[in-house]
């Protein structure tokens, strides 16, 4: 099979060099189309995913037909018995302890060289919001949207649109421009569906959470137990053995209430319960649900893990407080593949005096399915690329080296950027600053930040720049970001993207999450706070002070 791998990868090769000159006029919408189709032979496992598709045997044959064609994964369908990176390798890094940035005593000199960046932020807001930049996130943005959709882990979809990206890089004359080989786990998710059967018949939204196992092909019947916290759960635990347990969790912020999605499974298993069905953590809901990330844990029981929506959650324990017997089927045919291949993309622009030293902008590439993932996190990883395209456009050159990195399989546990700073561990100390923008891109306020105190004096001198389009709030705080957690834990300065985010959880791993959440302003704004910062802090005289 040698011979004919080579030869596609010629004809491919060819094909990318004639596309990437036709790219330079920018219209996408002809060519892209053809480039990525052709080329690649992996199955779209996309299509079988639909939770409201209804011929179950055709899903499973259409199912079994495209994992025997797919020349990545081993034709055998992994059930209960695989085991994806250890939960502790998929848990955020801790917070480090944060220094008060508030008495900043930077040199005048220093206050000087950071002032004299005002004509390049001037160049740089002239030419997004009224030059060549104009809209031109937002623009691209869409046509990789309504060309690729959502990029779950695993997923073709992912794949081609990394091939997108870093061909769009190539066009944007980067340099250095390449992906970088990752392992990612390949979880598939089944048909889902629930139904009540007691106290009346009523169709319950339920979309597995990632990691999930299904339950056997015939689903469960069980009575339903409604428990606020888990202590209720443990209050209860006599009553909740063999039965379904259904959390409805309160939401007070994002960070306490994902508690309940991360480890429902786990804790209802440990009760004997035989599945769980987990409130979708929001503050706001359309009777959507919203999917993520689960863990299980070693030596308890996989039981079969999704989430509900709000209202569903709620009217579960209404029913319940009256005493009513509440009866649900529960069918999923949810299951994981062995590790399947993904990459990092990287695109640079070196720097003129020191190379070696590095500031990565960053957002990450992967999806959840249910939504198109515009705004988690194909925004951040656009303003990322764009910056950087942005500053070549002006010919800016900085003297350290700006990297962008559009991580993959964040989703399914910070997967890309951990192997990222395992294989680059040797070349931490260079690197300078670590940006990253994953909590949205609405209208900018500033940056986040995690470092130093000396350090964030230097972020907020430079935030200065930005008054003329209102972005200069600083934040000091012990943790920024997710991603680059990985990077802060190794001394590195972490710069999160602080904007008007205050409805991000609204659309957050829900079937919401589309191009209509996103404005081309709002991009606009954001892309100017992302190459302004990174640039300033990629070419000062002084690097960032580490701890
Ligand atoms: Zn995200």
């Amino acid at each position: 099979m040698k011979w004919y791998f080579l030869f596609s990868l010629l004809v491919l090769g060819a094909v990318l060099r004639i596309e990437s000159r036709i790219l330079k006029s920018r219209d996408f919408s002809n060519v892209q189309a053809n480039t990525f189709e052709s080329g690649r032979a992996t199955p779209d496992l996309q299509g079988i995913t639909s939770a409201d598709e209804e011929d179950e045997e055709v899903d499973e044959e259409i199912l079994t037909n495209s994992i025997k064609k797919t020349p990545f994964v081993t034709p055998t369908r992994v059930k209960t018995n695989f085991v994806p990176l250890t939960p502790a390798k998929r848990v955020k890094p801790q917070p480090v302890r944060q220094e008060d940035p508030a008495s900043c005593k930077l040199s005048p000199e220093l206050v000087k060289e950071i002032a004299s960046y005002q004509n390049v932020t001037r160049l740089i807001m002239k030419t997004v919001l009224n030059g060549a930049f104009k809209n031109r996130t937002y623009d691209d943005l869409s046509f990789f949207i309504d060309k690729f959709g959502s990029r779950i882990t695993g997923s073709s979809n992912l794949e081609d649109s990394i091939d997108f990206m870093l061909a769009k890089m190539k066009d944007d004359d980067l340099e250095n421009v390449h992906g970088e080989d990752v392992l990612v786990p390949h979880w598939i998710r089944g048909k889902e569906s629930a139904e009540l059967l007691a106290p009346r018949r009523k169709r319950i939204p339920v979309v597995g959470l990632g990691y999930t196992v299904g339950t056997p092909a015939d689903g469960i019947v069980a009575e339903v137990l409604v428990v606020k916290t888990f202590q209720e759960l443990r209050d209860r635990a006599d009553e909740a053995k063999g039965k379904i347990i259904v959390f409805n969790e309160e939401y007070t912020t994002y960070g306490e209430s994902v508690e309940y999605r991360g480890n429902g499974a786990i804790e209802a298993a440990k009760v004997g319960g035989l599945a769980s069905l987990v409130r979708s953590v929001t503050p706001f809901s359309i009777n959507s649900p919203h999917t993520g990330m689960q863990d299980y844990e070693q030596n308890v029981t996989q039981i079969p893990n999704a989430c509900i929506t709000v209202e569903d959650a709620q009217y579960l324990q209404r029913c319940q407080d009256r005493g009513w017997r509440i009866v649900l089927q529960l069918k999923m045919a949810d299951f994981s593949l062995p590790l399947s291949k993904s990459r990092n993309v990287v695109g640079e622009i070196v720097g003129r005096d020191s190379p070696k030293e590095v500031v990565v902008v960053s957002g990450h590439i992967d999806s959840w399915d249910i939504g198109d993932g515009a705004m988690d996190d194909a925004g951040g990883a656009f303003i990322s690329a764009e910056a950087l395209a942005l500053l070549k456009f002006l010919k800016l050159k900085p003297k350290r080296t700006l990297r962008s990195i559009l991580w993959t399989g964040e989703e399914f546990g910070l997967i890309g950027v951990q192997q990222y700073v395992n294989q680059h561990r040797n070349e931490l100390d260079q690197f300078n600053a670590v940006f990253e923008s994953d909590i949205g891109t609405f209208d900018p306020l500033g940056l986040d930040f995690s470092g130093s105190a000396k350090a964030g004096c230097i972020v907020q001198e430079v935030l200065k720049l930005l008054e003329p389009i209102n972005a200069t709030m600083f934040r000091a705080l012990p943790e920024v970001g997710s991603d680059i957690g990985f990077f802060i834990q190794k001394g590195v300065p972490g710069l999160s993207l602080n904007n008007k985010n205050s409805q991000y959880f609204w659309y957050h791993h829900s079937g919401g999450d589309t191009m209509t959440v996103e404005s081309a302003d709002s991009l606009d704004l954001c892309l100017v706070v992302w190459a302004t910062t990174s640039y300033v802090l990629a070419d000062l005289s002084v690097p960032l002070p580490r701890n």
